[in-house]
């Protein structure tokens, strides 16, 4: 192994301001996907459907990214669409903000035990390859998980050098805060904006909403929780979605689900169509008794689904 160049003095060259560039926007694309269009969209909400391969491709950029377990990460996230804000919300910022923002990882194992888990993800326990990651919130799977987030840093370090360990580092870093911002700011009172009157206090966060790679357009999706684009307004910059219909256009993602115009003519439709039965079906996976959501999964029925107007 060759001696690692640590002479920073060296570092103000061309080809390394290159070289940082294009290793901190690979790292931060790979790494915010693997959560939002990862974790977030495609595990938690089922918002499209890829091969397996691609999953699980994706789903990685997550896990070195910090999160922990993907089946536990699905199994917070959706108690918090159950209980947002209400008691029983992991991580909502009436409970504090620093409570929201870190200090709700620390006791989730007290207050979500494999039990309740199991009941939030039956689906993910089926699949034996994200098990093997975890299936709790035990000091374990999250030591396994900082493991190999270090190994792989390591990697990075001895085989590209240190340029581009330092811009997977930074990276890494602002990364890893993105969905702890959601979290927070996007349901703290004063930030951003709402567009949609939902039960809970979520808002439209603009640098949350870039920064998360479209997630911080948070208001949208608690409105359209299965939606799997959460950029609605023409300024509402949402990239997960920009990969996401992407990979529909080459083919490689399919029964992608968008908001759709929800109107009165489609909601008497749609509630016509055995309601009950259809928002028990739509909502598989995520029970949510957000009104809006609630319409927008009844009128899912009608075909050619539109943009919604705000
Ligand atoms: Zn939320
Ligand atoms: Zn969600």
């Amino acid at each position: 192994m060759g001696a690692l160049n640590l002479d920073f003095s060296a570092w103000n060259t061309p080809t390394t301001w290159l070289t940082f560039a294009a290793w901190f926007t690979v790292s931060y694309c790979y790494l915010s996907m693997g959560i939002t269009g990862g974790y977030h969209r495609l595990l938690t909400h089922k918002s499209y459907k890829v091969p397996n391969w691609l999953k699980y491709f994706i789903v990685s950029g997550g896990y070195l990214a910090l999160m922990g377990a993907p089946v536990s990460w699905v199994a917070v996230h959706r108690l918090h669409h159950q209980k947002s804000d209400q008691p029983g919300d992991p991580h909502s910022p009436r409970d504090g903000f620093e409570h929201a923002l870190y200090k709700w990882m620390f006791d989730m194992e007290k207050r979500q035990p494999i039990e309740e888990i199991r009941k939030q993800v039956p689906d993910l326990l089926e699949d034996k390859w994200l098990c093997k990651l975890g299936v709790d919130h035990s000091a374990k799977q999250a030591q396994l998980c900082l493991w190999v987030n270090i190994a792989a840093r390591v990697l990075i370090l001895v085989a590209f050098g240190p340029v581009a360990f330092t811009a997977n580092l930074i990276a890494s870093i602002m990364v890893f805060w993105s969905p702890q911002f959601v979290n927070t700011f996007c349901h703290l009172e004063n930030w951003g904006y709402r567009t949609y009157e939902v039960r809970d206090g979520s808002r439209n966060v603009p640098w949350v909403g870039i920064m998360a790679m479209g997630e911080g357009w948070h208001n949208n999706h608690h409105a359209f929780p299965k939606s799997a684009r959460h950029g609605i307004k023409w300024y509402e910059l949402d990239c997960t979605w920009m990969m996401i219909s992407f990979l529909e256009k080459v083919g490689l993602a399919t029964e992608v689900i968008r908001p759709t115009v929800v109107s009165a003519e489609v909601i008497a439709k749609a509630k016509e169509a055995q309601a009950a039965k259809f928002v028990t079906a739509s909502n598989a996976g995520v029970q949510t008794t957000s009104d809006s959501a609630e319409l927008v999964n009844l009128a899912l029925d009608v075909p050619e689904p539109e943009l919604v107007k705000s």
